[in-house]
């Protein structure tokens, strides 16, 4: 999708602090960490959101967990981390292309708020 700003960070059109990257899959730092680890892993197909996951494309989604299992294992923090998807504008999706939230280095809380 033209306008979307995670379309055009997988397209290296806007730069990002890559963590990851295959055919299918980017990894890449948050701009705005809300944890000492925040990662962001996103299909390079534009997906709106997790409501549009469906059969043709959820293989990439497990794909994106195998990565974000991956990196848990590379950067030390695999036996503490939190991976979240914000679906809809009432549970805080600010950007409309699937992404996958990685957090780790510190304590979370159950229920999140
Ligand atoms: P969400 O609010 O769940 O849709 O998450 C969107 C995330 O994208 C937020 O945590 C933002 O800080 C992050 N974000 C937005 N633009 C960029 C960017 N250009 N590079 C890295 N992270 C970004």
């Amino acid at each position: 999708m033209s306008d979307c700003i995670f379309c055009k960070i997988a397209a290296g059109e806007i730069p990002s602090r890559k963590v990851y990257e295959d055919e299918t899959v980017l990894a890449f730092y948050d701009l705005d960490p809300q944890a000492p680890e925040h990662i962001l892993l996103i299909p390079k197909t534009h997906i709106a959101s997790a409501a549009e996951i469906t059969p043709q494309n959820s293989g990439l989604v497990a794909h994106i967990f195998e990565v974000a299992a991956e990196i848990a294992a590379q950067k030390g923090f695999a036996d503490g981390f939190r991976v979240v998807t914000n679906c809809g504008e009432s549970a805080g999706q600010s950007v409309k292309h699937l992404h996958f939230h990685l957090l780790a280095g510190r304590d979370f809380t159950w229920p999140p708020g």
